[in-house]
């Protein structure tokens, strides 16, 4: 089996999909693995790091020689092109935004693996590239918010006199939001948090935060919140209101999957904030949980901060690439047997996480919007 690493070209993206070390073990299991020149060198990962690759100078004869081709960023409709027929393909791809890229995809009967539709069970956490990158996502919104305030995280005792700790409030407590508490607390901060899932209370308190209960609770299915309807949205903005206003530094991750995210904090919250306050709207991918958010961009409203960042883990690209690469060892080990790929599509991880096979849409949400 052939398994090809192209380099990324989506804007801003410096992740690489396989790191030399999940390259070696690929080879160690008889894979030939194939690397586009220079695919892994915005992660500083040099083509010589990758003893055990063979580097393939253009990227049609890459994707045009691969069994099994891995990605990071959403593959173009030219990539999918480019593609063997019949080929698999491992990557995000966020068919919604991305209709073209399905339909090439369709045409050229490729086996596209959705690394964002793997489902969230037990068994597939170390597949869950979802999880491993909203952790680095939620670890640097903290690093963001302590660079952008104009205050210290730290209580501080010194001879000119003592500083009282940053209060860090977090707006969901999923994966990104208990890694920003988590980094929050290390850097000496004061953290609440909240999340409409109760069933994070305790989670947020084993960090050494502590959970503001805002009367309001929305478990949706598996695991995730849903939309709250208008009554319990504006119950949440009254009580949340209060707390906002006390904030140095404000972290909202909040999401419901397949949705824009809620909007959760308005103009009138922000007018509410301290001067200098900061707000880092880890939810910019999907509109943004601050009504003022401009994706991709920071600015200032009156005397707050609001930083919309996009693509966060592909800032902490060695470590993300790494975790990312894992993920997909993890997915790909039990599909290769004894030199061939072989797809159990009894299996809920394999038959939940294919978005195409053979022609057809099997993802029934994208399937929906195109057909
Ligand atoms: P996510 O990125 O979809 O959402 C982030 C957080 O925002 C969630 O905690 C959600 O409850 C919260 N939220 C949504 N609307 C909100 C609102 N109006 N106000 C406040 N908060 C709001 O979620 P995620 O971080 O990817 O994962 C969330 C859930 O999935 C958790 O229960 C997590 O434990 C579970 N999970 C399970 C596995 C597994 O078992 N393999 C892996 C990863 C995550």
């Amino acid at each position: 089996i052939k398994i090809a690493v192209p380099k990324e070209h989506a804007p801003g993206e410096k992740r690489v999909a396989l790191d030399p070390s999940v390259c070696a073990r690929f080879a160690k299991m008889g894979l030939e693995v194939l690397l586009e020149k220079e695919a892994g060198s915005a992660a500083q990962f040099s083509d010589s790091a990758y003893a055990d690759a063979r580097i393939v100078n253009d990227a049609k004869s890459l994707f045009g020689e691969a069994d099994i081709v891995v990605k990071v960023a959403p593959p173009s409709a030219d990539e999918v092109k480019k593609m063997r027929e019949g080929a698999v393909l491992l990557g995000f791809f966020h068919a919604h935004k991305n209709v073209d890229m399905v339909k090439a995809l369709q045409a050229k009967k490729i086996t596209a693996f959705a690394m964002e539709l793997v489902p969230r069970i037990s068994r597939a956490q170390s597949m869950d590239a979802l999880s491993s990158q909203a952790a680095i996502g939620g670890y640097k919104a903290a690093i963001m918010g302590a660079d952008l305030a104009c205050r210290f995280f730290p209580m501080l005792t010194t001879a000119a006199g003592t500083i009282r700790p940053s209060k860090v409030i977090v707006i969901g407590a999923g994966v990104a939001g208990l890694q920003a508490i988590a980094t929050a607390r290390r850097l000496g901060a004061m953290v609440e948090a909240y999340d409409v899932r109760s069933a994070t209370k305790e989670q947020v308190e084993s960090l050494g935060a502590k959970f503001l209960d805002l009367g309001v609770s929305a478990e949706g299915e598996g695991g995730y919140a849903r939309e709250l309807t208008a009554e319990e949205k504006q119950q949440q903005q009254d009580a949340l209101a209060k707390y906002i206003g006390q904030a140095d530094v404000l972290i909202t991750t909040a999401a419901i999957p397949g949705r824009d995210a809620p909007k959760l904090i308005p103009q009138s919250m922000v007018d509410g904030m301290k001067p200098g306050a900061v707000i880092i709207d880890l939810a910019a991918e999907g509109g943004g949980n601050c009504e003022l958010t401009q994706p991709g961009k920071t600015i200032t409203h009156g005397h707050v901060v609001i930083h919309g960042p996009l693509n966060v883990p592909s800032q902490v690209a060695l470590h993300a690439s790494e975790m990312y690469a894992k993920n997909l060892l993890n997915f790909l080990t039990p599909v290769i047997k004894e030199g061939a790929l072989a797809l159990d599509w009894e299996d809920e991880v394999i038959a939940k996480s294919c978005l195409t096979h053979e022609g057809q849409i099997k993802h029934e949400a994208t399937r929906s919007l195109i057909e």
